[in-house]
């Protein structure tokens, strides 16, 4: 089935094209705005804020000159500003890679920080592992400086289709501030298959997967250290979450526990796992879903059945469980019930 490692990408995508603009609620005040004769009190705040100071974000080392943010269990709110997947960053002997780049540009620059911590070679690349924002928001910190973003050959085409979307998500889950510099680039280079990245007697293999947990989800293998960051085609601990096809995740469930790596890195979980081991969980809960919703559809049931019932007997086994659990089981329904 898998093809040769033959570098498949596809060409420049018309970088910026897709681009959402970042325009926010905030007009910057005219230069001629008469200040009250009031006093300072009844001055307005300057509309452009100054400059805030960036904490980096916590990294740890995997593998030598692999690094890894692992963010917290939670849904993105103003007081996280985005900060809820996994990050990572690989440094070669010229230049660096960032894989993911979290929820908000505020996420972004922090991880930026992060890397200036540890090297001062060039972010060359910025893959990311899919669609979703909480992975992807932060791609300008990157882009700003000349890196190239690289996703699956159909994350431009999702990422347009959602941005409006995302952008509307975005300034009702971040602060005006943060949502407004949050923007979601898409890739400049596009991955067919598998790509090469090289960053200076280092390698990193790009995949591009079947649809699974979206249908863009490109995965990460660090040859030097075989350390292989799955993106959210792994979950550990934070409830899995479908927005692809629970038929096509299962099966390439089946395909990536073959592999033989030294260690993963999920999209949400501890930084760093032995494989495959940590794939039993999520193995175990969408199955039960599958089987679930399937005997459900062959009882009668309706989908708001399988989304009130299916899968509860994973509910102490995962962090936001509620809140994911039920749309899992009414995404599984509508595919499931044309089999
Ligand atoms: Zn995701």
């Amino acid at each position: 089935m898998k093809r040769p490692l033959a570098a498949a990408a596809a060409g420049l995508l018309a970088a910026g094209v897709l681009a959402v603009s970042a325009a926010g609620p905030v007009s910057v005040a005219s230069a001629g705005t008469a200040v009250p004769a009031g006093g300072a009190d009844s001055v307005a705040a300057p509309a452009v804020a100054p400059a805030e100071a960036i904490t980096p974000l916590e990294v740890a080392e995997v593998a030598p000159g692999v690094f890894v943010h692992e963010a917290p269990f939670a849904l993105i709110a103003p007081a996280n500003r985005g900060d809820i997947a996994n990050l990572g960053f690989v440094v070669g002997d010229e230049a660096v890679a960032v894989i993911d780049t979290g929820g908000s540009r505020a996420v972004g620059d922090a991880l930026l920080a992060a890397v200036r911590e540890h090297t001062d070679k060039p972010v060359r690349y910025v893959v990311n592992t899919h669609v979703h924002p909480d992975h992807l928001a932060g791609n300008a910190a990157f882009a700003d400086g000349g890196a190239k973003i690289v996703g699956h050959h159909k994350l431009a085409r999702a990422l347009a289709a959602r941005a409006p979307f995302y952008r509307e998500q975005a300034d009702r889950q971040l602060s005006p501030a943060d949502a407004a510099r949050s923007t979601f680039l898409p890739p400049d280079i596009a991955v067919e298959d598998t790509l090469r990245l090289d960053l200076g007697g280092r390698e990193l293999v790009l995949e591009a997967h079947p649809t699974a947990h979206t249908d863009a989800d490109l995965t990460v293998l660090d040859t030097a250290t075989s350390t292989w960051f799955l993106g959210d085609l792994l979950f550990v601990g934070h409830l899995p979450t479908l927005d692809g096809s629970l038929t096509g995740w299962l099966a390439e469930m089946e395909r990536l526990s073959e592999r033989q790596v030294a260690r993963v890195v999920p999209g949400h979980g501890p930084r760093s796992l032995a494989w495959p081991e940590a794939l039993a969980p999520q193995r175990r809960y969408l199955s039960r879903i599958a089987s679930d919703v399937r005997t459900l559809i062959a009882e009668g049931q309706s989908i708001s059945a399988a989304a009130d019932s299916a899968g509860l007997s994973e509910r102490d086994a995962w962090a936001l469980f509620d809140e994911f659990n039920p749309r899992n089981a009414t995404t599984a329904f509508q595919e499931l019930e044309w089999e």
